[in-house]
């Protein structure tokens, strides 16, 4: 249909369009650049002719005028440059048309190529080695003078380089141009952005309006088309298929990235994968402000930035003004040209630093995120009907979306488009004041350290585990921080903390003095707060505290993450600034642990601090003997934890060029030492997925290939096919993917297979795992060859939903798993102790371990089958009937002599909550569902006292997590089931809990070493 607005530019003569009277008003045209040009209103200039046949076809394409504004609802023509048209064969957001990264990459390319006003950079690779470009689009003028107007923003960047002066930071905000960065689909079902932003930076190097010009003199537009190269690829491929196949049910797009999903916006912190560093070093390289990310989801444009309480508490205030500056504006405007459904505010609570957009809220400048409608990944226009609830007018939303409406991908672009431009252009004519707050914040961060603190982070050169201390001082260097090492040794003075010790990685000790002090040996990292990007270091080592009273009740993702508890490392925050002037060095290049063999002999001794490098190096050196110290011993007069590797049949040369790349330390001695040991084999792993549900699983994938541990990947169909999986594996890994019945199900077989499979048509599919339909699920074959698996010696590990399984299918007889209401525990950290620490399953880690708990999910354990466990009696959770006396005292029944001793029960054991209850003897009396002593549960990991339980996060009660079991190994014949109520390898931010996941592997056929069995 022709819209009412190109009716009305068809009709009127082209002087009375509102942008030509508003460039004219007033101002005579030398000083327009300056005054007027910034207050023109959008729309055409009437003297450059439009392109009209694009123009026709937004026209056509748009679903209502509405979806239309007068930034959007026409194209200008050029002579020499390209439309998108030269590339997609139709203009942007056309029907059915959803182009490749190499198509999208090609038209910018060509724009460039053919204006002065556009280059584009490459910024890096994918994990599958697709390419990442960033597009600058500016007048000819600002591009030419790019390194200058780096360098000055450089200035505002880092205050320090001028002497945090305000005059002259004051003289560089005059002449200066900032710079914003837009980064489209990072979510590949929300396939919007890219073909938005082919066109939009068409406009911004072609338009001649005062409104655009305003943009291009005034701000350098930087647009990262596509985050997610190796998910849009796929997002396509799965596009092209359903278009194929028009009467079939479509895959759903399994994998986005290489590794997770939805997940890859969830990876601001940690930097683990290659779009998020790409980003971010682009973001900081160019001296970026703001970081805009755009998204689809609810109807048609919600400006999340402002979101809802409560805020990321380590931010600047004055980037939280900001956000509600833009955000309104963007609402205002959009309302003002009549498109309706523009929105901010909502339910999106700011806590969680993990959202890309987040790189620019931590890194000094402003984050900011839309939504926008989509119609999930596919181009087609589809009529959608909305649910009452996203079409009630609300105070921030008080042009709702419509109830029912055609919507197209054109219509997504439209908004986008407009979104953008119209906060480009706020951006323009603000842009004296976000300078100014640029500056302000980021000469802020540098004073923290001597406002609100704290002074400084200390890493002891003494930590026990030095190598995860180097990953996590890594995760910092790629955040941009910069980090010192003490050239001496020092004392910093801490406030002490009162009451009982309750951090086992703090500095507490638990005195009632006002302050202790705390001496690091030289070698000792300090992390500075003052310095410009100091912010993300404290949000990223500090602890997180979400109160349970918070009117928010449903956070939107992990309310805890602490990065030295989460790494299981020592770090102290120190508030005193004198920790400032002890003397110390930057560091320079890239950080690792000290490594390397030392002493002379050839028997090796290395020590099991829980360095998931250790299991690097036993996969490194395949063909030497590792053997796993079972107790603690002495060997060279030093002293070895249990779990501590005694190496033979290995050069002396071989292991210390490895030790030393890995930042191992290994010592030789003359003689094996005398303690008892067993082989640590580099056991054959596979990673075992489902059709249903990837992402989860995809976390440990990456923790493997970053580790250089081998594994196959498997799907539960492969499984459901192979009756021997020993003959191929050693251990399988079951990551956390659906629940019990879905991973026996799978999906419903009704309609058509559904192919995950590399073909001509989809050539992006299937390139590690594919199946001609994933639809079936693990079956009970499947469920059948996993126990012949473990009965025969297999390990087989459970997490979260798939140790379910495990329970729920008869794999792991004595376990029960707990779960916590709703709303209790919210991806929190909560502390641990260790059960048994003659397990291997806890060699090498920490007695005080902090986990991430997803929702506070636990396991009780039992003697019997089918027993539920826990309770203080074990499985009799009252102490007595309703009688007389008090809860101690016994009951007396009337009328009766006293009860002789003989006739008494005998008085039962008390029975801790990670503990089963001995077994009676009037349950041996016919013991058919009492487990043998040799196959009952044995509870490695357990949560500790509810006052100790949170460390980070949110945790609303926790009496009924409190000590009861996480980590429970299960001998079942030969072989073990090890449960997980923790994930321990999640997001790349858990690396203190991998060795869990890691010695279960490399001990697998001795996981009952130390184990004491009952004795009946
Ligand atoms: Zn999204």
């Amino acid at each position: 249909m022709v819209s009412r607005s190109l009716a009305l530019m068809l009709l009127l003569p082209l002087a009375s369009m509102p942008a030509l009277a508003g460039a004219q008003s007033g101002t005579a045209p030398s000083s327009m650049e300056t005054s007027t040009i910034s207050t023109a209103p959008p729309g055409r200039d009437p003297n450059q002719p439009i392109d009209v046949e694009y123009t026709k076809k937004i026209h056509e394409y748009t679903t209502e005028s509405f979806f239309l504004s007068p930034l959007v609802d026409y194209l200008p023509a050029s002579k020499t440059v390209p439309t998108p048209k030269a590339v997609l064969g139709d203009i942007a957001g056309a029907r059915n048309n959803l182009p490749y990264s190499k198509e999208v990459y090609a038209y910018m390319r060509l724009l460039a190529k053919a204006s002065p006003r556009v280059r584009v950079y490459s910024i890096g690779k994918t994990e599958e080695g697709r390419e990442m470009i960033a597009v600058a689009v500016a007048s000819e003028s600002l591009l030419s003078r790019l390194d200058e107007n780096k360098a000055k923003l450089s200035k505002l960047a880092d205050p320090r380089t001028i002497n945090m002066d305000d005059a002259q930071a004051a003289k560089i905000i005059d002449d200066v141009a900032p710079v914003y960065y837009i980064t489209g689909t990072i979510h590949s079902t929300e396939a919007g952005a890219p073909t938005a932003l082919m066109e939009m930076a068409y406009r911004l190097a072609v338009d001649e309006s005062p409104y655009i010009q305003n943009i291009r003199n005034n701000v350098i537009t930087l647009i990262t088309p596509i985050v997610e190269v190796d998910g849009r690829d796929r997002m396509v491929d799965v596009y092209n298929w359903h278009m194929a196949h028009p009467n079939e049910t479509a895959p759903n797009v399994l994998y986005w990235g290489h590794y997770v999903a939805h997940d890859n916006n969830r990876d601001a912190m940690a930097l683990t994968l290659d779009l998020s560093r790409n980003v971010l070093d682009t973001y900081v390289g160019w001296r970026a402000m703001v970081l805009h990310d755009l998204h689809e989801s609810v109807a048609y444009l919600y400006d999340n930035t402002i979101g809802d309480g409560p805020y990321n508490a380590w931010l600047d205030p004055l980037l939280t003004n900001e956000w509600q500056m833009f955000g309104w504006n963007n609402v205002q405007e959009m309302t003002r040209m009549g498109m309706p459904g523009v929105f901010a505010h909502g339910e999106f609570d700011t806590w969680s630093p993990g959202y890309l957009m987040f790189m620019a809220a931590t890194h000094n400048g402003i984050s900011r995120l839309y939504e926008t409608f989509g119609n999930g990944g596919t181009a087609e226009t589809m009529e959608r009907t909305l649910p009452p609830s996203e079409t009630a007018r609300t105070w921030y939303k008080q042009n709702p979306p419509l109830p029912r409406v055609m919507w197209s991908l054109r219509d997504n672009n439209n908004y986008e488009e407009t979104g953008l431009l119209v906060s480009l252009s706020y951006f323009a004519n603000n842009r004296h004041q976000f300078l100014e707050n640029f500056y302000q914040k980021s000469k802020r961060s540098i004073l923290k350290a001597h406002t609100e603190g704290p002074a400084a982070y200390v890493f002891s050169a003494a930590d026990p585990r030095v190598g995860t201390q180097a990953d996590l001082l890594r995760v910092l260097q790629l955040q941009h921080v910069e980090i010192s090492r003490a050239t001496a040794p020092f004392t910093v003075n801490i406030p002490a903390r009162k009451g009982k010790p309750k951090r086992g990685t703090s500095a507490d000790t638990g005195s009632t003095a006002k302050s202790e002090t705390r001496s690091f040996p030289a070698g000792s990292y300090i992390v500075r707060m003052d310095q410009p990007y100091s912010r993300i270091a404290d949000a990223l080592l500090d602890y997180q505290y979400w109160s349970p009273d918070d009117p928010q009740k449903s956070p939107y993702d992990d309310t805890g993450w602490t990065f030295p508890e989460n790494f299981n490392v020592q770090s102290v925050r120190v508030v005193d600034p004198a920790v400032l002037s002890v003397p110390m060095e930057a560091v320079k290049g890239e950080i690792s642990a000290p490594g390397g063999v030392t002493g002379s002999g050839n028997v090796f001794v290395i020590n099991n601090n829980g360095d998931n490098a250790l299991t690097t190096l036993r996969y490194r050196l395949k063909s030497a003997d590792f053997q796993a110290a079972e107790d603690p011993f002495e060997a060279g007069g030093k002293s070895f934890r249990r779990g501590s590797y005694i190496v033979r049949n290995v050069s002396q040369g071989d292991l210390n060029s490895a030790a030393k790349e890995l930042g191992v330390t290994a010592y030789a001695v003359a003689s094996v030492p005398s303690v008892k040991m067993h082989p640590a084999r580099a056991a054959r792993v596979a990673i075992l997925h489902t059709w249903t549900s990837t992402q989860t699983e995809g976390w440990w994938r990456q923790a493997f290939d970053v580790a250089h541990v081998p594994f196959s990947y498997i799907s539960v169909q492969d499984v459901a096919k192979d009756p021997n999986l020993n003959a191929k594996y050693d251990v399988i890994l079951f990551p956390p993917s659906g629940n019990a019945q879905s991973i026996v199900q799978g999906m419903p077989m009704w309609r058509n297979p559904m192919p995950w499979k590399k073909t001509a048509l989809t050539p992006n599919i299937g390139l590690w795992g594919q199946t001609d339909d994933i639809r079936p699920g693990l079956g009970l074959d499947g469920v059948q060859n996993l126990q012949n698996f473990v009965s025969k010696g297999g390990v087989l590990v459970g997490v979260s939903s798939t140790a379910d399984f495990a329970i729920s299918y008869g794999f792991a007889d004595g376990v029960s798993k707990n779960t916590t209401g709703r709303g209790k525990i919210v991806g929190s950290l909560l502390r641990t102790r260790i059960v048994d620490d003659a397990s291997p399953l806890v060699y090498g880690v920490s007695d005080s371990l902090a986990v991430y708990s997803e929702d506070g999910e636990s396991f009780s354990v039992s003697n019997t089958r089918g027993g539920r466990g826990g309770g203080r009696f074990g499985g009799g959770e009252a102490t007595r009937a309703t009688g007389r006396g008090t809860i101690d005292d016994p009951d007396v029944v009337q009328g009766r002599p006293k009860l002789a001793e003989r006739n008494m029960a005998p008085v039962r054991p008390s029975v801790e909550p990670w503990q089963a209850a001995p077994v009676t003897d009037e349950q041996l009396r016919n013991p058919l569902s009492v487990i043998p002593p040799d196959q009952r549960p044995r509870v490695a990991l357990r949560f500790t006292d509810q006052r100790d339980l949170l460390v980070s996060g949110l945790l609303d009660g926790g009496g009924d997590v409190a000590q009861k079991p996480v980590v429970v190994d299960v001998p079942v014949q030969k072989g073990h089931v090890v449960l997980f109520a923790n994930n321990p390898i999640y997001r790349g931010e858990t690396l203190g809990a991998y060795p869990l996941v890691f010695n279960a592997i490399l001990n697998f056929d001795n996981l009952n070493a130390g184990r004491k069995l009952d004795d009946k």
